[in-house]
């Protein structure tokens, strides 16, 4: 999926000719919940925490080149007036200050037996959408702002992340 990487020093790549910074994961978490505002975001049915930070052992340096329109992220389905820069999680800051060289982290939902699963059932995104954004919203917004078409991301599956989740 990458034809090309480069490492230029511990913290800078050269990826498919964009530039990627690594780990530049906060403290914040993500939330698997159902809200009147965002829609049903549980793994079904079921609401949790993931706290980001907690992911860092699992990403590596295997980065994806992942299309826009395959990931579903909070918003994603909604009017303009409520994204990007009228972002009503803060009014649009972290939009306009978000780093778009740091890949954000998704959650590949796609059925294979095993890894996509939850209480035995496979996950589905909210639009049928492949992969799930766990970080990384503001910056996928922004790079549609600049009319891009993909990004580069951290690729990881249930199986990666399911001790980490936090029922809530
Ligand atoms: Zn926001």
């Amino acid at each position: 999926m990458i034809q090309q990487m480069e490492r230029i020093n511990y913290d800078y790549f050269i990826v498919d000719g964009d530039i990627v910074r690594p780990l530049g994961v906060g403290g914040h978490k993500t939330h698997f919940l159902n809200c009147p505002f965002y829609g049903d975001w549980t793994l079904n049915g079921k609401t949790y925490d993931l706290i980001l930070s907690d992911l860092l052992p699992l990403l590596d340096e295997d980065f994806y080149r992942i299309k826009l329109s395959d990931i579903a992220w909070k918003g994603f389905d909604l009017d303009m007036s409520v994204r990007g820069e009228n972002c009503p999680c803060c009014n649009g800051d972290r939009f306009r200050d978000c780093d778009t060289t740091t890949p954000g982290i998704l959650l590949d939902c796609s059925p294979s037996p095993g890894s996509t699963q939850v209480d035995g059932k496979d996950i589905k995104n909210p639009g049928g959408r492949r992969y799930r954004c766990l970080d990384g919203k503001h910056r996928i917004e922004a790079l549609l702002s600049y009319e891009r078409e993909y990004g580069i991301f951290y690729v990881l599956n249930i199986s990666d992340i399911k001790k980490y989740l936090i029922e809530l």
